[in-house]
């Protein structure tokens, strides 16, 4: 039992689904985000391009985002969805819009959120929907709403809007059986998510885990959340679910505390964000009645952490209450692994137009671009791939 240990460095599982030129294509790919000159050029050459309208989507299409997107729409999804179903990959799909700001615009993504509940019920393939609160709500709104300012009538109109459009897609998903993410953002909002998502969780987990708030783990003062949380969950009779993960904001939100003068919200270090992601995933753990979780992650500690703690406390890698989660065109050495041993693995498939998830295709080249980044991890793990098959 001691010596448990599942071989994420298996890159002939990892990239089982790649045939030799995809898998050139994909080195080649993440050779490119891998370089940081070539990386910013590329990344701010898109952005540009697309403002000024020129015809740069197709290529886009081509390259980065076949990566890391399921496609522009649902249907263009399913090849994805089933391939990865065939791995024992669940699909998550994620309508990956950025950057609108009208309520017509909030309500066509609200519309299309529940789009994606529709077309994941009672398909197995798809085990979760997930949407961002700032995809169906205004920034200002949401940073009011977290200050606790009182607001203005037209704020106040606003925020019903934001409440209904977040309950018409809880009450949906909740009618249909269909488990659903809140995904976490800034801290300067997230008071106003993390209120929805509790608001939402006792009106919908009374039977079971319908919504999922999100933990960033790289906040201070999550683990004592989870706890709280979880306690008055138990007390109030509904089931406490949450995604964690380490958090996506680390840059600019030091630089909001340093610039307007507050402490960070931010762990101290690395080793601080990693000890209390394990803490969370051992609270669970110790509380498995009255909780269900996704280690929402492609750090391998963590993965190999909650694996080797299943299996000492006897738990099937199937367990219903814990699942794991990495997003599409990453950590495919977890998720192959995870889905061939029998464990609740998925994975986020953002879809959307190209010029609306460019945004997303960014954020995910220069969170990854950093020294310690995830591509250069998958660069050295699709080399070795690649010698592995020239030497066999
Ligand atoms: C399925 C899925 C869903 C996600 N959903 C969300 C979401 O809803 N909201 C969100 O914010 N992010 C989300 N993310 C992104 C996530 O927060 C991380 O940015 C990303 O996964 C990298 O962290 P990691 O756990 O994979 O591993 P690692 O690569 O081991 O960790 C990197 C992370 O550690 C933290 N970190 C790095 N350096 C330091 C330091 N010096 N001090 C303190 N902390 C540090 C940062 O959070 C950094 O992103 C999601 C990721 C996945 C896989």
């Amino acid at each position: 039992m001691g010596s448990f240990k599942l071989d994420f460095q298996d890159t002939a599982t990892a990239f089982s689904d790649l045939d030799d030129r995809e898998l050139k294509e994909k080195y080649r790919l993440f050779k490119l985000l891998n370089s940081p000159l070539l990386n910013s050029v590329g990344t701010w050459s898109a952005k540009f391009a697309l403002s000024v309208g020129l015809p740069v989507e197709g290529l886009i299409k081509r390259t980065i985002f076949e990566q890391f997107c399921g496609g522009e729409t649902i249907e263009e999804c399913e090849p994805t969805v089933e391939r990865l179903a065939k791995a024992g990959i669940g699909s998550i799909l994620d309508y990956s819009i950025e950057g609108k700001s009208s309520e017509q615009d909030f309500d066509r993504t609200k519309d299309e959120i529940i789009r994606t509940v529709e077309r994941a019920k009672n398909d197995p393939r798809i085990p979760f929907a997930v949407f961002k609160v700032t995809g169906i709500a205004p920034l200002g709104t949401l940073e009011r709403l977290s200050n606790k300012k009182k607001l203005d009538a037209k704020s106040q109109s606003k925020c019903e809007h934001l409440q209904a459009r977040v309950n018409e897609i809880c009450e949906f998903a909740h009618k249909v059986g269909q488990p659903i993410f809140i995904d976490a953002e800034e801290t300067w909002i997230q008071d106003a998510i993390d209120r929805l998502a509790t608001d939402m969780m006792e009106r919908y987990n009374l039977e079971g885990p319908i919504v999922y708030n999100t933990l960033q783990m790289y906040r201070t003062d999550r683990l004592q959340h989870l706890k709280d949380a979880r306690r008055q969950a138990k007390a109030d009779g509904y089931v406490y679910a949450a995604k964690f993960v380490r958090g996506a904001y680390m840059e600019k939100e030091r630089e909001r505390a340093m610039e307007l003068g507050y402490a960070s919200p931010i762990q101290s270090d690395k080793r601080a964000t990693d000890r209390d992601y394990n803490a969370a995933i051992d609270h669970c753990l110790e509380h498995l009645d009255d909780v269900s979780f996704v280690a929402a992650t492609h750090n391998e500690a963590s993965t190999q952490y909650l694996a080797k703690r299943m299996d000492e406390m006897g738990l099937a890698p199937n367990h219903p209450r814990i699942h794991f989660s990495q997003l599409y065109g990453m950590g495919d050495n977890l998720s192959y692994v995870l889905g061939r041993h029998g464990y609740n693995v998925s994975k986020y498939v953002p879809y959307g137009p190209v010029k609306d998830v460019v945004p997303y295709l960014v954020r995910r080249a220069e969170e990854n671009s950093s020294a310690a980044g995830q591509i250069s991890r998958e660069l050295e793990m699709l080399g070795r791939e690649k010698s592995r098959r020239k030497s066999t």
